[in-house]
């Protein structure tokens, strides 16, 4: 005997409405040998004589009543390549299994939900209650995790692939599909969603029992809170569902009152159906919270469109570098200036930690929107502050992918470290990450101020990356503590496989260029002999070597790796100051607009030249010496170029082997268009981020 294509396996206590779904399952549009039923009765014995009904239905049956041990029971006994779960008081329409299989069958998910609408609805509780899942027209979320679940009234998954996940947690006695969507989801699995293949749900007769249902939903969520947080990351939730729900009620009275004037009692039973739900999920939160001892009152449920395939691990093609230069398509985007280290060159020190706050994940998405579609950029960084901190970074990042920016994360790396935190970032769809490796062993504790393991845990991080395919590159900021570390660095990516290397002179700005005796702060001349032999370790490894904000003189025969605020924008992996500043410019400015921006960064960040730079041939396409640099150490470095003058930016980079991304690859989002909206146009304002707000603004005049 084959074995069929689907197993169908219900789980069902003391519920005879099991065999009107077992007529449904009997009436299906999909072959009669594709498929099989599986009954798992489980704390009642009523329903023997369903084995072999339609000669398609068997029937076991467990003494304990656990959804999740039947539905283990289920899956052990199921021949099918897919299992199919659905309840005793669901009704499956004839084409559901068809198209629940055909969802999974496509092979880009090993999960998939489909649409859940209404059996017959007879009381007034049924008629104006929701759903299961609010009908699963879009995937769902909850707050113990970031990933998400579809709900077992209507799921279907990839047999192996849930057997190696483990199955079902016999221990939740609600929510067990969820975590089995999660346990998938943490191995890299998708879930996804089957529009056509439909169950109808017979809802709760009575209001006493729409109540119970809600509680028991809360309850079991913070069991699943418990459960993950040591992912997740989350010290407590607190949750605004069932205030979100009083309110909607509360703002639909008037029309309620007008309804029943009018003798139709429908939306005032619906907006009392939702203070009833509201209160069953806050009593069910506070029952948990107790009995389960975590700090979870509150909630944020909220649902989402099924993700663009570009939002799974991407394939990543082998890059190749070129000789050809174009116009950099990043944007960045700070999110706020948290951090848990405390960098001794950091730029934000002395930013009050009032303005440190976080930037809104619907801030986030505006600003993202707006680089994708107002200025055509096609990549991003995430800066920080540390932005894994960021309470909504996987959602953000994971935007950014959905509508073609491919996103980078700045960071310190160490909570990569953690196997799932880097695996939740390769599953949203990172492009890869920008770790900041200042140095190694203790050198890297040290200049971080706080932490334990730093260096060993970056080195875990990468690990981790490579081990998932995630590119990553590093910046190194060069100060007195790591010079005779640039070699052992370069040494490091090299042998850990990162594609890049910015090595970063430490830059005065903000309130550091008040102070001119800066105790870590290292001369030019001082660090030129490391920093090229570094060079040379990442050129023979293929490694592709940065230096920013160095004056190119100082690193003869070096100069093709150089990059000064003129250089910067023909550089793929530096920031576009058009989308940078919000200037307003639509799509992409011509190369004239850069040199004239560029010249304005040189303004903003305070550089000038020397008196030997009047004599230079390039002093029309370099920055000179940071104002605090010449008044600490005065210009007497500065080597003049003969010559006539260069007008390029691009007359040293030009010689560099640097990677160049595919257009498009992996997004395929609008990009810039001619027509951008009027909202995008508005400027962006991100009045919520504080500090981060502060990184963004424009000298006066501009
Ligand atoms: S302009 Fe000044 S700082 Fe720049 S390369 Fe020439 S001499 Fe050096």
């Amino acid at each position: 005997m084959t074995d069929p294509l689907a197993s169908v396996v219900v789980a069902v206590r003391a519920d005879a409405r099991v065999r009107r779904l077992l007529a449904s399952l009997a009436s299906q549009t999909a072959p009669r040998g594709s498929y099989e039923v599986i009954v798992v009765e489980n704390g009642s014995a009523d329903l023997a004589d369903t084995d072999g009904a339609d000669g398609i239905t068997r029937y076991a049956r467990l003494e304990r009543a656990s959804s999740g041990a039947a539905r283990n029971a289920g899956l052990g006994l199921a021949r099918g390549q897919f299992l199919l779960l659905t309840d005793a008081d669901c009704v499956a329409r004839p084409g559901w299994i068809e198209h629940l299989t055909a969802r999974l069958a496509a092979g880009d998910v090993a999960a998939a939900g489909g649409t859940i609408v209404k059996h017959q609805p007879g009381t007034r509780a049924q008629r104006h209650a929701i759903t299961v899942v609010d009908g699963q027209r879009s995937l769902s979320y909850l707050p113990a995790l970031h990933l998400p679940y579809v709900a077992g009234a209507n799921a279907g998954f990839v047999t192996s692939a849930l057997r190696e996940a483990g199955g079902f947690d016999e221990e939740l006695l609600s929510g067990n599909d969820v975590d089995a969507c999660y346990r998938l989801g943490l191995r890299g699995h998708r879930v996804g969603l089957a529009p056509d293949a439909v169950i109808e749900h017979e809802d709760r007769a009575t209001v006493t029992a729409h109540f119970r249902r809600f509680y028991t939903y809360a309850v079991y969520q913070v069991l699943l809170y418990a459960k993950y947080k040591h992912l997740s990351g989350k010290r407590y939730v607190l949750d605004a569902y069932p205030l979100r729900r009083a309110l909607q009620a509360a703002a639909s009275a008037p029309g309620c009152t007008a309804h029943l004037l009018r003798g139709d009692p429908g939306p005032a039973s619906a907006a009392a159906l939702q203070l009833i739900e509201a209160a069953g999920v806050l009593c069910g939160d506070i029952s948990g919270a107790i009995r389960f001892r975590q700090p979870y009152l509150l909630r944020t449920c909220h649902h989402r469109q099924e993700r663009s395939p570009a939002v799974s691990m991407p394939d990543r093609p082998p890059l190749v570098k070129s000789r050809e230069r174009h116009l950099t398509r990043r944007g960045v985007l700070w999110l706020g200036l948290r951090c848990d280290v405390r960098c001794k060159f950091c730029y934000d020190e002395h930013v009050p930690a009032v303005q440190k706050g976080w930037l809104s994940l619907e801030d986030a998405i505006r600003a993202l929107d707006k680089f994708r579609s107002y200025y055509g950029n096609e990549f991003v960084d995430f800066m920080g502050g540390e932005p894994t901190l960021h309470p909504a970074i996987l959602d953000i990042t994971a935007h950014a992918a959905s509508i073609g920016l491919r996103p980078t994360v700045i960071t310190h790396g160490m909570h990569l470290a953690r196997p799932e935190q880097a695996a939740a970032f390769a599953q949203g769809g990172i492009h890869d990450f920008l770790v900041s490796v200042h140095g190694t062993g203790e050198t890297a504790r040290a200049i971080h101020g706080r932490g334990r393991d730093n260096a060993a845990r970056q080195e875990q991080a990468l690990d981790n990356l490579r081990a998932l395919g995630v590119p990553f590159r590093f910046n190194v900021t060069m100060i007195r503590d790591n010079l005779t570390e640039l070699e052992a660095i370069a040494a490091l990516a090299a042998s850990k496989g990162a594609r890049v290397v910015n090595f970063l002179t430490f830059n005065p700005y903000f309130e550091w260029e008040r102070d001119v005796e800066i105790s870590f702060q290292a001369r030019h001349s001082d660090i030129a002999p490391h920093l090229m032999r570094a060079i040379d370790i990442c050129t023979a490894a293929g490694v592709e070597a940065n230096v920013r904000y160095f004056p190119p003189c100082q690193l003869p025969g070096y100069e093709q790796h150089v990059y000064t605020g003129y250089q910067l924008p023909y550089d793929p992996h530096e920031w576009d100051y058009n989308s940078w500043y919000d200037t307003g410019y639509p799509g992409q400015p011509g190369e004239d607009w850069y040199y004239r921006a560029s010249g304005r960064q040189r303004e903003r960040h305070d550089y000038h030249e020397v008196s030997a730079c009047g004599g230079c041939a390039l002093r029309d396409v370099c920055d000179g010496f940071h104002a605090q640099y010449a008044a600490r150490w005065g210009g007497s470095e500065a080597i003049p170029y003969p010559g006539p003058p260069v007008a390029d930016p691009r007359h040293f980079i030009r010689h560099q082997d640097k990677y160049q991304y595919p257009p498009g690859e992996p997004g395929s989002g609008p990009g810039p268009s001619a027509s951008s909206s009027t909202e995008l146009a508005a400027p962006l304002g991100l009045t919520a981020s504080g500090g981060a707000v502060a990184r963004r603004k424009l000298p006066a005049g501009q």
